[in-house]
């Protein structure tokens, strides 16, 4: 028997990167998935098509993260889809870099608005329809620890926001058996970080493993987390980085 097998997962952001290698995972483990995706439908419906092929449920629906009304009729429309809600991946999100000398207040609403508001906002319309002994998976991301470079205030920021949320909700979610934790990723191959990008060569002299890590090295231990295996791990950050952060 798959381990997340009659499990049923939402993973927000899953048409791309590491969201889109989170649900194929949790598919191929045996969960109904349903993804959500801001304006990529091609993408998106790519994923649900590898979704299905697992054998299990199969949906994306557009919900902007930074639209709290979308986001809860997203979130009621997976819980209809799915029966209810077991497992939850907050990893929506959006980067972008600018250094506080251009005091860019718009950027920093931007950022807050999906990564911070945005997992607010699902949790809050999610937790109602949360089986008990549910789990809460946020993709954080190192630099919610260390700045690493300059111009990533806003980022940084929302990314320490979300390290807060987490541990309160660990604590608030306890009674019902409902875990919440935040992977940490460190320099990822995706479209919003490409390994052969500008970032990437000053980045990648600083990884001790000395290469970008791959989506699904991400998703690995989100199926861990949404697993029960994951039994006693609560309010707790895990970076998966190559050691950037060592
Ligand atoms: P990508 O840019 O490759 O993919 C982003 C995903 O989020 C897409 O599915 C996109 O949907 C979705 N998304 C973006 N904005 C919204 C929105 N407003 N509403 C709904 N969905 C949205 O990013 P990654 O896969 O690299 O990043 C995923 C997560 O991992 C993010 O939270 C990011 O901060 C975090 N992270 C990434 C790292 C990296 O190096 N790549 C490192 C550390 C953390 P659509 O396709 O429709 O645009």
């Amino acid at each position: 028997m798959k381990k997340l097998a009659g499990k049923r997962a939402v993973v927000t952001g899953g048409s791309r990167g590491i969201g889109a290698a989170i649900a194929r995972r949790l598919a191929a483990d045996g969960a109904d998935v349903v993804i959500t995706y801001a304006g990529s439908h091609d993408a998106a419906a790519a994923t649900v098509k590898a979704i299905e092929s697992e054998g299990v449920k199969g949906l994306a629906v557009q919900a902007n993260a930074a639209d709290p009304q979308a986001v809860k009729a997203g979130i009621d429309r997976a819980a209809e889809t799915l029966g209810g809600i077991d497992i939850l991946v907050h990893n929506a999100g959006v980067a972008e870099y600018g250094s506080i000398d251009q005091g860019d207040l718009d950027q920093f609403r931007r950022v807050f608005g999906v990564n911070v508001e945005g997992v607010f906002a699902g949790t809050a319309a999610a937790v109602p329809h949360f089986a008990d002994s549910g789990r809460i998976v946020i993709i954080g991301s190192v630099l919610g620890d260390e700045s690493m470079m300059p111009g990533v205030g806003a980022y940084a920021a929302s990314k320490s926001a979300v390290q807060g949320l987490a541990r309160a909700w660990a604590r608030d979610l306890a009674p019902r058996g409902i875990l919440v934790n935040v992977i940490q990723p460190g320099p990822i191959d995706t479209d919003m970080n490409p390994a052969d990008g500008e970032m990437a060569q000053a980045l990648l002299p600083t990884i001790p493993l000395g290469r970008y890590g791959r989506p699904e090295e991400i998703a690995a231990l989100a199926a861990f987390l949404a697993s029960d295996e994951s039994s006693f791990i609560t309010g707790t950050l895990i970076d998966v980085d190559g050691g950037v952060t060592a």
